[in-house]
């Protein structure tokens, strides 16, 4: 028979329980006991909910009170030097303290210390924490709590699989610390441990351990590639079948070696690479099981059980008794309970499964490929079928002037009419700026009065004129504050706004939000991503009266603020029903709108965020330049249609941009600011080397610490951005947004940012 189960199950909690729980305890108003016990209470629900729904077995080692990679971070002994865990370590008993500390700096108990650097996971927003890895590294066996966890689901009677990060993913995902070093010269340290483990689970009579190598999706080195036949050889000695699962996509030319390893079982993910499914079977060795990842781990739709079907089939005529099925990934990345929306209308939600709901489609894919399925699996095959024919068909989704509007395109609508020499020209004419103009990310302090405001509009105890009344003033106090300042640039401030990307999306159309649609983000916190359901339009304009009101109130240039259409379709989850390239321009096309009437009232800075252009990129550099494409071109859809005086700004955050500084070039904005503050303007190196030719703002300050910015420091960074970028295309501006500090704080820094300016007028 067909063997179901998951990669792993979000641990968040469908009310977001563990998020509750994990900050009490930190904040002190929480015992650890109380904590532990709502630990135990989650997981016991999620085997629960696993063991109910039919799967064969229950995922044990996906829970963590923080992050899954920290915990193997943990279970080695790999704990960096500064928050003295050595003893700890010695009595292979790390404190969840000691981890918490790792996460956060700090702990109810302990030295606070500097928190280890977290990254996003693969192409996920899900972020780890990097594992830091030094010359000579030892490691040990430090934490009992995976085989605690393992007691615990067979006492209750649940079969475990355990599942935990590979050694070599865990290896690849980690960063070296002091000289640098070849990281694979650890493994064998760390193999020692995982042996080890895998010997305990043994005695635990575990019976299959799923070791999570997504690595393997990924341009790997030679060197990496040989590692992994090493490495499995080694593990193989432990008496526990492992199942190796890649994920986020194919396995590419990492193809041979995964099929190639000793173990009893392999993971692949059919969703994002189903071509792939043939070629791994026509590899594999008469003895290996292959999960098939069919359900679709990184989305809320609902699987076409009737297609899943039929395109198994022959796979099972093939595998017999070695197919097991999966979600793609592991189910952290999904909300948790669609049951949980009773407000969602049914239409929608019948065309969508978060992490319950595709623990019922896997087993019953199972059921219906074993020709065992029950009543309830033909009824769950026969509402699958009929709500996918009704979400292709609906009128909600399709719109034929969206439609029309994107097959009318030429390459022209995509292309400013003058290049920006000429366009710049103009722009100094119609702004008449000082040199190194001063400007702002956007955002000014949220206030708990702004966010008590939004609430109780949302919550309809306010109305309209008064909400729209209070927004006024707050706009017209962040605009009397930037004039004090003597800013040349001013914002609004973005006083009305709860998210950057949350905002537009609710007033798309073509969007639809959940109640409690909940995905971890990083430790106890949780995002809440719209969904693109349909052709996106934009029914009327979103911003365009909160800007004219700002430019009301002054005669400097008021800069208009939208988000860019890559970074709103990042952070959502997107229809799967058409390339992400299609609604990635629905979206530019309804921006292009937006730019179009602000420019028609008068804005003529317009400033188009990008900060998730480059998260964007594919995790196989070979499609990298097929997604710069269509994400310039959106981008550049977006804004193209202005005048040439109209000037266009676009804003990034992320320090690595070296190897898209093409892209970045092509998105031709008038006018780029970046955070370059803390790298201490050295990745301007790369605008130098690629001759960057448009107008730069290197963020002058790090605006993530309250600290007030020194005049003569900030002077020195522009000295040094100015052996880079000649003088007149250079801008002054902090790194980003300002709306998580504190007016005190930011009165100060802004004041001393303009000084600073001023005394590079005077000198160049
Ligand atoms: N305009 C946004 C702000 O200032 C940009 C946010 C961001 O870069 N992530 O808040
Ligand atoms: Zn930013």
């Amino acid at each position: 028979m067909t063997v179901s189960h998951i990669l792993g199950y979000p641990r968040i909690g469908a009310q977001r329980e563990l998020k509750k729980a994990t900050e009490a305890y930190w904040a002190g108003e929480q015992s650890r006991e109380a904590l532990e016990t709502q630990g135990k209470t989650l997981r016991q629900a999620h085997w629960q909910a696993q063991f109910d729904a039919g799967l064969d077995y229950v995922s044990v080692g996906d829970f963590a009170f923080y992050d899954q990679v920290l915990n193997v971070s943990v279970l080695l002994g790999a704990v960096p030097e500064r928050f003295n865990a050595s003893d700890e370590i010695a009595r292979g008993d790390i404190d969840l303290d000691t981890a918490f500390r790792m996460a956060r700096g700090r702990a109810p108990s302990g030295e606070p210390a500097a928190a280890c650097e977290m990254t996003k996971y693969f192409d996920t927003n899900y972020h780890y924490l990097v594992p830091e890895l030094h010359q000579g590294q030892r490691f040990a066996l430090a934490c009992e709590r995976l085989f605690e966890e393992v007691d615990e689901a067979q006492e209750t009677g649940f079969a475990p699989k355990v599942t935990l990060t590979g050694p070599l993913t865990w290896l690849w995902l980690g960063k070296t610390k002091g000289n640098s070093f070849d990281r694979l010269t650890l493994l064998e340290g760390v193999l020692d441990v995982y042996v080890e483990v895998l010997n305990r689970l043994a005695k635990q009579n575990i019976e299959w351990v799923q070791l999570d190598e997504p690595a393997l999706v990924q341009d790997l080195p030679l060197a990496w590639q040989q590692a992994y036949e090493r490495a499995y050889h080694r593990l193989q000695a432990a008496p526990v079948k492992l199942m190796v699962a890649s994920y986020f996509g194919g396995l590419g030319d990492n193809l041979s070696v995964a099929t190639r390893l000793p173990v009893a079982g392999l993971h692949v993910d059919a969703v994002r690479a189903p071509e792939q499914l043939e070629l791994v079977i026509d590899r594999l060795s008469p003895h290996q099981v292959l999960s098939i990842g069919m359900i679709d781990g990184r989305n809320v739709w609902r699987s076409d059980l009737a297609v899943l079907r039929e395109r198994l089939m022959p796979l099972k005529v093939r595998l017999g008794n070695r197919l097991w099925l999966a979600p793609s990934c592991s189910l952290l990345h999904v909300p948790v309970d669609l049951e949980a929306e009773t407000e969602l209308d049914e239409e929608l939600k019948s065309w969508l499964a978060f992490a319950r709901q595709k623990l019922n489609e896997v087993v019953t894919l199972t059921r219906l490929l074993d020709h065992r399925a029950t009543a309830e699996d033909e009824t769950r095959l026969a509402v699958a079928t009929q709500a996918l024919d009704a979400r292709r068909a609906s009128a909600r989704i399709h719109r034929g002037v969206v439609k029309e509007r994107l097959a009318r395109l030429s390459p022209a609508d995509s292309q400013r009419t003058s290049p920006y020499a000429k366009r710049a020209v103009a722009q100094r004419r119609e702004l008449a700026l000082p040199p190194f103009p001063t400007t702002t990310i956007g955002s000014f302090p949220q206030t708990n009065a702004i966010r008590a405001t939004r609430r109780a509009y949302k919550n309809a105890e306010l109305d309209v004129d008064t909400y729209e009344t209070k927004m006024r003033e707050e706009i017209a106090y962040a605009v009397a504050r930037q004039e004090a300042l003597d800013i040349d640039v001013l914002v609004h401030g973005e006083a009305e706004r709860n998210d950057m990307v949350e905002y537009f999306g609710e007033q798309l159309d073509g969007f639809a939000f959940t109640r409690f649609g909940w995905v971890q983000s990083y430790g106890s916190r949780c995002v809440k991503p719209p969904i693109i359901v349909g052709d996106v339009s934009r029914p009327t304009p979103m911003t365009v009266r909160w800007s004219e009101y700002a430019q009301s109130l002054t005669d400097k240039p008021m800069k208009g603020m939208l988000t860019g259409p890559v970074t709103i379709l990042q952070w959502s989850f997107v229809r799967d029903d058409q390339p992400r390239e299609t609604t990635c321009k629905q979206i530019a096309l309804a921006l292009r709108d937006e730019v179009a009437d602000l420019e028609g009232a008068g804005i003529s800075v317009i400033q188009v965020d990008e900060p998730a252009l480059r998260e964007g990129l594919p995790l196989r550099q070979s499609q990298w330049q097929a997604y710069l494409n269509w994400a310039v071109e959106s981008f550049q859809l977006s804004v193209a249609g202005v005048e040439d005086a109209t000037q266009i700004h676009t804003h990034m955050c992320y320090s690595e941009f070296n190897d898209i500084i093409g892209a970045i070039a092509a998105l031709d904005a008038d006018v780029i600011t970046i955070e370059t503050s803390r790298s201490d303007m050295e990745l301007l190196e790369a605008f130098q080397d690629f001759a960057y030719p448009n107008e730069i703002g290197p963020g002058v300050y790090d605006i993530h610490t309250p600290n007030t910015p020194d005049v003569a420091w900030m002077v020195t960074l522009m000295e040094k951005a100015l052996e880079k970028i000649p003088a007149e295309r250079l801008w002054v501006n902090p790194d980003c947004g300002l709306k998580t500090r504190r007016w005190e704080e930011v009165e100060p820094a802004l004041a001393n940012m303009v000084a600073a300016a001023k005394a590079l007028r005077k000198r160049y």
